[in-house]
């Protein structure tokens, strides 16, 4: 297998699981309520980590629902044998409507339109389609207004090829320290339920919650939350307390696979951004911004490289640009590295770089650095 590898700890996402579990059953069972069920995101192959194994994780700890966010997402993982509820939390196309019927998918609804091209689809599928009711109190992405949500739910209510599986609405700011405006889209959304009820419609499970508002707003669980980055171990943002003992569970990884020492003056890399001003020794290593290491890290990010057989642990520099499939480390004058040594480029491990180190960076969010990763890099399953 080539150098360059996603290692994907699988007991770590557990871990996260039943941390999240556990979290969600202390404080509802302190505030006398039912702990909301689970859907966990696994869209955009979750996250990068890989959708199948990650979703069979899911179901082995009895996580209820699942969510994508593309018909062909669902589509991969019904092939792979995962056969739980499914959330669409994209709004597909009218004429995906068959897919995601035949997928025996859920998706967000939010108009009249798409629920009437679901229900049609369904007809000739001889089955129903459960759909979840978007309602967008503020996030202004998919949604139907407030307003609207009594009518279309009653329509879906009594659509005999249409089932009511939910109630819902996201939030924009639920990892934010000022909670105004979130507190507001709860008591909004709570209206909008309450009217929803009182028309005497009293199907579909209520559900708002991503990971900001699990971690800060028990409010807005209702009957289910949709954790998406707290199950990759990372926090959605800077600003929100941190109470949970969540794991990383990507780990990007390569090997050294050039040495050479250069004297000063030496250039290292395209635009020759970077020269040496002692002499020092270069590691080269065979992951680039193809592979999902982002080129913005060039003469700026760090890596942990592992010494000595595997004993110590050591951070460097990466010196000058990022190229598309290659980095070059500053290991240092006296640098005990050897060939083939191991590169941790992220991951669980403190001492190395986090996906949220590389994310404050670049200027971005460790969404975006696990998503990255390309397809080229394969991942590799550990469960310890
Ligand atoms: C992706 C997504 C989530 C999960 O968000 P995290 O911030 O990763 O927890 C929840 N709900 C919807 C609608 C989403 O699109």
């Amino acid at each position: 297998m080539r150098a360059s590898r996603a290692t994907i700890h699988l007991g770590n996402a557990r871990h996260n699981l039943r941390v999240i579990r556990e979290y969600l059953d202390r404080v509802s069972r302190s505030a006398g309520g039912r702990s909301p069920a689970m859907c966990v995101s696994v869209k955009a192959n979750a996250y990068g980590h890989g959708a199948e194994e990650l979703a069979k994780l899911a179901a082995e700890e009895g996580v209820d629902q699942l969510a994508v966010a593309t018909v062909d997402e669902a589509v991969r993982l019904r092939d792979a044998g995962v056969s739980a509820p499914m959330v669409l939390y994209s709004l597909s196309l009218p004429e995906e409507a068959d897919e995601v019927c035949a997928a025996g998918l859920a998706p967000f609804v939010a108009d009249q339109e798409y629920c009437d091209r679901l229900a049609e689809a369904a007809r000739r599928h001889h089955t129903t389609v459960a759909v979840h009711l978007k309602v967008d109190t503020g996030m202004g992405r998919i949604g139907c207004s407030p307003a609207d949500a009594p009518v279309l739910a009653r329509r879906i209510h009594d659509d005999p090829n249409l089932r009511l599986a939910g109630i819902a609405t996201h939030f924009p700011v639920a990892d934010d320290a000022d909670r105004d405006f979130t507190e507001h889209q709860c008591r909004l959304f709570t209206e909008v339920v309450r009217r929803i009820r009182g028309s005497g419609v009293t199907d579909g499970l209520v559900h708002a919650a991503n990971s900001g508002a699990v971690l800060a707003y028990p409010e807005a669980w209702f009957d289910l939350v949709r954790p998406g980055i707290m199950v990759y171990g990372y926090y959605p943002s800077h600003d929100q307390a941190r109470d949970l003992d969540l794991r990383p569970v990507m780990e990007l990884e390569s090997r050294i696979v050039q040495l050479k020492t250069i004297e000063p003056g030496t250039s290292i890399s395209y635009g020759r951004t970077y020269v040496a001003h002692r002499q020092t020794v270069i590691g080269t290593v065979p992951v680039g911004y193809a592979d999902g290491y982002n080129r913005l890290l060039s003469n700026c990010g760090s890596v942990l490289v592992w010494e000595d057989g595997d004993r110590r642990a050591r951070r460097v520099p990466i010196a000058g640009r990022v190229c598309m499939d290659q980095i070059m480390l500053d290991l240092g004058p006296a640098a005990p590295t050897r060939k083939h040594d191991r590169v941790v480029l992220f991951g669980p491990d403190p001492r190395g770089p986090s996906a949220e180190e590389i994310a404050d960076l670049i200027g971005t969010i460790p969404y975006e650095v696990t998503c990255a990763v390309a397809g080229r890099v394969p991942r590799v399953y550990v469960d310890s």
